[in-house]
């Protein structure tokens, strides 16, 4: 018999595929939809290496267990193209991104082509398509023309907000613009220096940029901003609704919207006896109002200007706040950094519920965007006011029973020192103090959150252009629906010019254009949208990609909708995943979409990092190519040894070793073949058949690719065994590993003469006749002691039964320090005791 090849047959496995139309979704609509989606690559210049496709093949398994399953399964594949990366790529490299992408995306596709994944490619999308950017660049046109209406809890169209009647044409403008979804902000944004683009909130981290490291400044510019936070209820709130999301999603989720509720307290504030303005204070901690001894605003304040002509000292101040601004809000937050403030001389804030004046510190500790800027402070009960308070001298006053007598204390326990709160608990004096704040007036309840409305400008070249026109008469038009896509223009230079500026400014025949209210000279928007723009509804267009109609047609959306499975890494979780959820949210309260939430459930992949155990990356010198060892070993051994490396969400270490054990495994798989014969199996052998059939569907379905992977090994171990094994057995083998290695399985199948394609074959139901009649409860003992017993098919050897319980989690617990045991009891059919 002639050797496993893998090069003779991938290929023309492959083109046979795709000319058969295999993978084509929407074929039967008699059958239940299944939609299995994997996060689109950005197609970076460096191709993938073999971290890249461990998703992807997963994603694949699945796709073809549940066609062999019936279902009409839904796999596409696009492109993430427009953002920095592709820009700073191209820049460097000296290509015009757009060729860059299109070269980049070849080799991606090639780079996929040869892996054995079923996608529809009819559907195949790029961000960066004007096609595809157009219902972009709409969505944008509809927060335009949206509020949030927030009594029914949904967006509703602009021209249905309730404007107050009394209001001149200037301020009836201001109102509308203050409501709608997508409006201009002048606000202080997050400005990456080596970027040269503003930044939204989510592209930090720690308070540097996520892509370069690099600190970032504020910086007043004016851009673009999507209202998110009217969304942040609802996008906690349906959290609720995905139990199949990895509860560790959900709770980064929950921490990034950041919801608590308190209560605004108002402090008036007085300079030489007399009011001079107010400011109102969120704390989430009201109980503890009668301990405040001073009020702490942060630098960005707006109340300082105002009142800064009653401030002493203010050119101190004025530096202060200029220090501020040059540093990030890790350093100004930072438990283990000094804490730094500045008092204000000659002004003084009224505690509302003992009337008594408290100093007012403006400290960089507090932050502008949570709550109103400014905070009680109760050095007492909060770390940072306590630092804070020792540094500058202030009273601490404690209001709260300490369990410990120590300072700060931050638990529950009985109120003091507060009037008519003394006595009550925590919680009491909570709802006490808020309800006498809001009956006197000083007070109100409220929410804050800690996620922000959506910075949704960039001042780059490389992205959708915001479809806005502003005309010196009308003030900010919106492009007509009718006239989209604002195409991209081409040109030769496109570096960003650091100045906060879009480089589209400098292209003045694009730059200039005429209003479409008034007909008169007017200018486009030069900002582009942030790279997350794209990848907020790129699911929705797979379903319908060639309408150019609308961005999916509504019958189509209903069929398919919601994502059934959804792939990717978990960095993901506080970014795209949350803005598409908002964007999804936005297209159902439009009708676009029939089902609250874009995706039902939700799996993260694990890195694949180096041989050295360090990332991969051209910097050390450890990427392995998949390419290379697909040539090699065949794309087959390549995806099996990507599933079998460990559990799919953890990270493991590649090593090629590894990768020639799965490749001999395929090796077994095909010399079987010799063994074929006409004679029945005996029971033994068919039962363990049938349970190796449950076992790889339901790891199939659990994303236990390992573990599925080894239940197909021992099967196959088995049949090496054996001196001769069945035609059916055989094919049932290979039907059930064909989800995992397409080619191997396909070549056998028709070798055995059997014609068309085994992934149109149905996956085999189990025979539990088969399974019940030779199954016995085997007992698993460690020195002696009783840790579980397993259910196996009759007649497994020693080996067999150590083997499935080294990697079975709830009994290799128990297996001492990794050792091997000294001493190893075996009843067949009844016990196995490991003596250490
Ligand atoms: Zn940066
Ligand atoms: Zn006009």
């Amino acid at each position: 018999m002639e050797k496993y090849q893998h090069q003779e047959f991938e290929a023309k496995w492959e083109a046979a595929f795709q000319k058969g139309g295999l993978y084509w979704a929407g074929e039967s609509v008699d059958k239940d939809k299944y939609y299995i989606l994997d996060m689109f690559p950005y197609p970076s210049g460096s191709g993938l290496h073999v971290g890249h496709p461990k998703g992807y093949i997963a994603s694949d398994i699945v796709a073809r267990y549940q066609r062999m399953r019936g279902y009409d399964v839904l796999h596409p594949m696009g492109w993430d193209a427009f953002g920095l990366p592709a820009e700073n790529y191209a820049l460097k490299n000296k290509i015009h991104p757009s060729i860059a992408v299109e070269r980049n995306i070849a080799i991606f596709k090639q780079q996929l082509s040869i892996l054995g994944l079923s996608y529809d490619w009819r559907r195949e999308i790029k961000t960066t398509d004007p096609r595809y950017y157009r219902w972009t660049q709409w969505i944008f046109l509809q927060f335009y023309n949206s509020f949030y209406d927030r009594k029914a809890g949904r967006a509703r169209p602009i021209s249905e907000l309730a404007v107050p009647p009394d209001l001149n044409p200037e301020e009836r403008r201001t109102f509308i613009d203050n409501h709608r979804l997508a409006y201009e902000s002048n606000k202080p944004i997050n400005w990456c220096p080596t970027c040269k683009t503003g930044l939204a909130k989510e592209d930090l981290e720690e308070g540097r940029c996520e892509r370069c490291g690099s600190k970032v400044e504020l910086k007043p510019l004016r851009q673009w901003v999507l209202r998110i936070t009217e969304y942040a209820d609802r996008l906690l709130a349906d959290l609720d609704l995905l139990p199949e999301w990895e509860e560790s999603i959900r709770e980064m989720q929950r921490a990034w919207i950041g919801r608590s509720r308190g209560v605004n307290v108002n402090f008036v504030i007085r300079a030489g006896g007399q009011e001079i303005g107010s400011l109102a204070v969120f704390t989430t901690r009201p109980d503890t109002l009668f301990g405040c001894t001073y009020v702490a605003i942060c630098p960005e304040q707006p109340l300082l200007l105002e009142i800064a002509p009653y401030i002493n000292n203010w050119p101190e101040i004025e530096q202060y706040i200029h220090q501020a601004s040059q540093k990030t809000e890790l350093d100004r937050t930072d438990l283990n950094k000094d804490k730094t403030g500045i008092r204000l001389e000659g002004c003084e804030a009224i505690n509302p519920v003992t009337n008594q004046a408290v100093p007012i510190f403006v400290a960089d500790y507090v932050l502008g965007n949570y709550g109103q800027g400014a905070i009680m402070a109760v050095p007492a009960h909060d770390e940072r006011d306590y630092l804070f308070a020792q540094k500058y001298s202030l009273p601490i006053l404690p209001v709260i029973i300490s369990s410990d007598d120590h300072l700060p204390y931050t638990g529950s326990g009985k109120l003091i020192n507060s009037q008519f709160l003394n006595g009550l608990e925590v919680d009491e004096a909570q709802k006490a103090i808020t309800n006498w704040l809001v009956e006197q007036g000083v007070g109100e309840e409220a929410t804050n959150y800690r996620l922000e409305d959506w910075t949704f400008s960039r001042q780059r070249y490389w992205g959708e252009p915001i479809p806005m026109i502003h005309c010196p008469q009308c003030g900010t038009v919106p492009v007509p629906a009718e006239e989209l896509p604002v195409l991209l223009p081409m040109v030769d230079h496109y570096e960003p010019s650091g100045t906060g500026e879009s480089p589209l400014i400098t292209i003045k025949e694009w730059l200039h254009t005429t209003c479409p209210q008034c007909g008169g000279l007017a200018e486009r928007e030069v900002n582009t949208m942030p790279q997350w723009a794209g990848s907020s509804w790129y699911y929705l267009r797979y379903l319908d990609s060639l309408n150019d109609k609308c961005l999916v047609d509504h019958e189509i959306e209903r069929r398919w909708s919601p994502v059934d499975l959804y792939v990717g890494g978990a960095e993901h979780a506080t970014r795209h995943l949350i803005y598409a959820r908002f964007w999804h949210k936005f297209l159902y309260d439009l009708g676009i979409v029939n089902y609250p939430e874009p995706f039902t459930k939700l799996r993260h992949v694990g890195l694949i990092i180096g041989e050295d155990g360090r990332k991969m990356s051209k910097r050390w010198g450890n990427i392995v190519n998949p390419d290379d060892m697909v040539a090699e070993f065949g794309a087959d051994a390549l995806r099996l040894y990507e599933m079998f490396m460990g559990p799919f969400d953890q990270s493991s270490e590649w090593h090629t070793s590894g990768l020639k054990g799965t490749r001999r495994f395929l090796d077994k798989v095909w010399f079987l073949q010799a063994k074929i014969t006409n004679k029945a199996n005996d029971l033994a052998l068919e039962a363990q058949i049938e349970r190796t059939i449950a076992k790889v569907g339901g790891d199939i379905e659990n994303f236990k690719f390992n573990t599925a992977i080894s239940a197909l090994m021992i099967l196959v171990n088995k049949l090496c065994e054996q001196t001769s094994i069945s035609r059916d057995s055989y094919l049932k083998l290979l039907i059930i590993l064909s989800p995992f290695a397409p080619y191997l399985t396909q070549e056998l199948w028709s070798i055995l003469g059997n014609k068309g394609f085994i992934s149109e074959e149905i996956w085999p139901t189990v025979n539990d006749q088969i399974l019940q009649t030779e199954m016995t409860n085997l007992v698993v003992q460690f020195n002696g002691k009783t840790r579980g017993t397993l259910s196996l098919s009759v007649g497994m050897s020693q080996q067999e039964v150590v083997n499935i319980i080294k990697q079975t989690p709830e009994l290799n617990k128990y297996w001492v320090d990794q050792t091997e045991p000294q001493k190893i009891i075996f009843l067949p059919n009844k016990l196995i005791n490991f003596v250490f």
